[in-house]
């Protein structure tokens, strides 16, 4: 995961607007594009020809301005795959409107999904995502990456040696089905190493919103929650006319839906320093950081 831009509101010299990326299996996805995410990419490791989708909240302008570029820079690569936009209502409309905004050539497809409902809207063999709606002054929604679990790891070596041909017979096995061959019946068992099976990594990221128990279903357990948190406690009343969380409510969210690990971004001009926020939000949910512009870790 890369944080490209962790502020909100305007750019300041220490951070650009939010956006979040994140590689997996050779994909990248990225979370809003707000201006200056091309150039924020461009510094960090992230490949903005291999991104493969973006997911937007919302689409206030620090949020979506970066879009239109980043797609001018695509075509300008001579990229030649489609690239999946999700959003909210009215997603059709903003991007087509941007992608118009300036002259460019655009030899790939853009594939605009606008968001009707709750749930999964990405269905890959190794990973899904789900979106989900938030509350804010306009439409916008939350996201969860989630890495499919791995029931086990089939043995090859084995398969070969009891003389089971590789093809659908392997498939079913894996899926935990007897197969029979050559008048003999296979168990998934003899074949499958179920020791090595795990859950998938699951990863939230929810940005402008009150906090609302709506969605802690959809990120309940997330090895990582990125959850905007554009206010101290002192400006609580401005979170609350504006439709954001603080920083300490964004760490009860993490608590009550069982966070590994909480990573707070979208945070305005307004705080210079991460310590303080840093600690309220210590109170409710210890294992907290304040992200900052191009820090990156693995999950
Ligand atoms: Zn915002
Ligand atoms: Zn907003």
């Amino acid at each position: 995961m890369v944080f490209l831009g962790t502020g909100c509101s305007n750019p300041t010299a220490e951070r650009n607007l939010s956006a979040v990326a994140m590689r997996f299996m050779g994909n990248w996805l990225l979370f809003d594009c707000p201006e200056g995410t091309q150039r924020q990419m461009m510094q960090s490791n992230v490949s903005y020809m291999k991104v493969k989708y973006i997911f937007f909240s919302h689409f206030h302008a620090d949020h979506f301005l970066g879009f239109p570029g980043l797609v001018a820079t695509m075509s300008m690569h001579e990229r030649d795959y489609p690239l999946h936009i999700f959003g909210p209502k009215g997603t059709r409309e903003r991007v087509q409107r941007a992608l118009n905004l300036g002259l460019m050539r655009k030899d790939f497809e853009i594939k605009i999904n606008e968001v009707k409902r709750a749930g999964k809207i990405v269905d890959e063999q190794s990973f899904e995502v789900n979106a989900f709606p938030l509350k804010h002054e306009v439409p916008c929604l939350g996201f969860s990456f989630k890495e499919k679990d791995k029931e086990g790891e089939f043995q090859r070596a084995k398969a070969l040696k009891l003389g089971i041909p590789e093809g659908p017979l392997w498939g079913k096995l894996q899926k935990g089905q007897s197969v029979r061959w050559k008048g003999r019946t296979f168990k998934p068992g003899q074949v499958m190493d179920y020791k090595k099976g795990r859950r998938g990594r699951k990863i939230s990221v929810v940005m402008d919103t009150v906090p609302w128990e709506g969605y802690f279903d959809y990120i309940e357990g997330s090895d990582v929650l990125v959850h905007e948190a554009a206010f101290g406690e002192k400006h609580a009343q401005r979170a609350r006319e504006t439709k954001h969380s603080t920083a300490r409510q964004a760490a009860r969210v993490a608590a009550e839906t069982n966070a590994k690990k909480l990573v707070l971004t979208h945070i305005s001009p307004r705080h210079k320093r991460n310590k303080e926020l840093e600690n309220e939000a210590r109170q409710e949910f210890a294992n907290v950081v304040v992200a900052e512009d191009l820090m990156a870790f693995k999950v």
